[in-house]
């Protein structure tokens, strides 16, 4: 699906943008002249996270790992310092389509950026070379073999190349999961490039990877100490809201959610390519824009249901977590889990393809005891050893902990990962506290029926005798005869799973997978019996009708009225049609947060056009009277 910049954006319709044009003051410090970049080539105010901090070791020629969750914004970290170095800046990426992604948006930025890749022409690559070696481009984008070669390396090294910055880095690494051969190779490009920075990059590494990534790519001095600095990045994602809820009708629920989202991207994750597929039917039939996406569908399907998803908004990509790797879509809205992810790591990486604008984004995950279940199974089943085993379990517990959390999930989230925050007023449990309830009493019942029936029985049976049915599998086992049937007859069934749950959650019971699924008592549960432990739960408080209402985000950005939401969606509508017209997807013209600003401020002059978050001077050119007169036709 590569999204040919070259062929949409003529070379007429670009601007050179030399400092001197984009009114750096080249005597201000090099700080200030990274924020001067900041505004006026991408329009924003201020960095984020730890931009600034990789920025300004890059500036000291340091070679630099930056470590930054997906939608942190790392391109700007090697992008600014290209500016202010001058000169060339290559770029390794592994992925032709988000190179051609940000080459296209660099390009409406005014900035002088091309790649060479093996989707294009070998007439457009040498173009490109052509550019490169006149000293024309700022950003060279190339993937690792092509660079890697002898030839390649001899013609570049007798260029200007003052930096070279690594996309993906833990790739390196033969410790990590996504290790790549032809990136072991780029070890080497310290001894072409000595004097240019490595900047090296990625969202995902552990403390091995990333020392082995600084291993392999930094300088190390006379004494055989390592040069250059790693920086790492918190991992909070405020802009997504949290919500789990338990699954009772995932239709309804799933339906009732990417419903009232229907102008907005969206990912739903299911579990099984069959169930993929039955859901995609389901949302279609349900008047959605619906793709399927898994490994096992033809790969000319999956690339055009990813292309509609690059380029339109209010498309739903159903997908097995084959998708995500690699997908580059800033304005995704939402991320709609139908079951439990398998642990917390997975679950974060899922989220974060959510908002990597920064603009309020949502995280919806349905679970149910048959999740637990079948999670359990999947580990038993994985082979390894028992610690491996032991180990899944661990953490598939912390999952499920979060799951059922009673306090703010976002401190749930991230203190599993080690960093600690306050609570975070933007998941459904610091909007919405829970009530706990004291139940105690009922889990004595619970325990009572457990005992009575030989711990081998399933959570369905114990409520239905909790609850005082009398039907066959009742009669079958003689169960309707315990003086313990019917004594929970006061409690719900629904509350009965969600108590069951919670005390699975919380390590009274265990399921016992070998045993369909039996509810087992743990020594929790007879310190519980025995009167010494209490056991808190929280009665539900997220009925299926909680998800149908999407509530605002948590953002910095004040809500629109019913008359500014009008003017939003024409801007909008103007955004699609220019990105039609330049073949790029919508968010590369402005994001939503930008159109979101405009609709606020409702500029009517260049100057005042240029005042809006995202917005820099090369779009204030291309842009700015296109959007203004919408703005004035709006205002009448
Ligand atoms: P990453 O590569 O870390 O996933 P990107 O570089 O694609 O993230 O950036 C994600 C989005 O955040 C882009 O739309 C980018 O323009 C935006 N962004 C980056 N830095 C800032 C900033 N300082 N302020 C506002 N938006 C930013
Ligand atoms: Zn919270």
């Amino acid at each position: 699906m590569a999204l040919h910049a070259s062929s949409s954006l003529a070379d007429s319709d670009l601007h050179t943008a030399s400092m001197d044009e984009l009114q750096i003051d080249r005597n201000a410090p090099v700080s200030e002249q990274a924020l001067q970049v900041l505004k006026t080539v991408y329009g924003y105010d201020c960095f984020r996270g730890k931009q600034a901090a990789v920025i300004t070791s890059l500036l000291e020629k340091k070679c630099t790992l930056a470590v930054m969750p997906t939608g942190m914004g790392k391109s700007i970290c090697f992008q600014i310092p290209a500016m202010i170095f001058g000169g060339l800046t290559l770029v390794v990426s592994p992925l032709v389509a988000l190179m051609e992604d940000q080459v296209m948006a660099l390009k409406l930025a005014g900035i002088r950026a091309d790649s060479i890749n093996s989707s294009r022409s070998r007439e457009e690559n040498v173009a490109t070379w052509r550019k490169v070696a006149s000293g024309d481009l700022r950003l060279l984008y190339i993937a690792p073999e092509r660079l890697m070669t002898e030839r390649m390396l001899a013609a570049l090294a007798k260029l200007d190349v003052n930096l070279i910055a690594i996309d993906e880095a833990h790739c390196i690494s033969r410790w990590g999961p996504s290790f790549r051969p032809d990136y072991e190779g780029l070890s080497r490009l310290r001894d072409f490039f000595p004097h240019a920075p490595i900047a090296a990059l990625t969202a995902t590494a552990d403390e091995t990877t990333r020392e082995d990534i600084a291993d392999q790519l930094f300088p190390r001095d006379s004494h055989d100490k390592r040069l250059g600095d790693v920086i790492v990045s918190g991992f909070d994602r405020p802009n997504i809201r949290l919500s789990v809820t338990q699954r009772n009708d995932w239709k309804k629920q799933l339906l009732d959610f990417v419903g009232a989202r229907k102008e907005q991207s969206g990912i739903v994750y299911c579990l099984s390519r069959r169930k993929t597929e039955e859901v995609t039917r389901f949302l279609q039939d349900s008047g959605l824009q619906a793709f399927a996406y898994h490994a096992g569908l033809d790969k000319t399907v999956r690339a055009a249901a990813q292309a509609r998803f690059m380029r339109e908004s209010g498309v739903v990509m159903v997908a097995t977590i084959a998708f995500g790797m690699g997908i580059d879509k800033p304005d995704v809205r939402y991320v709609f889990h139908t079951n439990l992810p398998s642990n917390m790591e997975a679950y974060a990486q899922e989220i974060g393809r959510a908002g990597r604008d920064g603009a309020p984004s949502e995280a919806m995950m349905l679970y149910g005891l048959d999740d637990i279940r079948m999670r359990r199974s999947f580990i038993d089943n994985e082979g390894g050893d028992d610690d491996h085993r032991a180990r899944e379990h661990k953490r598939l517990d912390a999952l499920l902990a979060f799951c059922e959390a009673p306090q703010c999930r976002r401190q749930a989230l991230l203190s599993y990962f080690g960093e600690e925050i306050k609570a975070c007023n933007n998941c459904d449990i610091c909007l919405d506290p829970p009530r706990l309830s004291d139940g105690t009493v009922a889990a004595h019942k619970l325990i009572e029926v457990i005992e009575a029936t030989g711990q081998s029985f399933g959570a369905v049976q114990m409520i239905d005798i909790l609850r005082g049915l009398v039907h066959e599998k009742i009669k079958r086992f003689g169960h309707e005869k315990l003086t313990c049937h019917s004594s929970g007859k006061d409690i719900s069934k629904e509350d009965w799973r969600a108590i069951v749950r919670q005390m699975v959650a919380t390590g009274f019971l265990k399921l016992d997978i070998a045993n369909h699924g039996a509810l087992k008592l743990t020594a929790k549960a007879l310190s519980l019996k025995m009167g010494e432990i209490r056991f808190a739960y929280r009665p539900d408080v997220m009925g299926p009708s909680e998800l149908s209402r999407p509530r605002r985000a948590k953002s910095n950005l004040p809500q629109l009225d019913a008359g500014d939401q009008d003017l939003f969606e024409a801007l909008r509508q103007c955004r699609t049609d220019l990105a039609r017209q330049h073949k790029v997807p919508a968010y590369v013209i402005f994001s939503d947060k930008t159109l979101h600003d405009m609709a606020l401020q409702k500029p009517t002059t260049r100057p005042d056009f240029l005042l809006i978050h995202g917005v820099g001077s090369s779009k204030q050119r291309k842009f700015a009277d296109t959007f203004i007169d919408v703005i004035e036709n709006w205002m009448g």
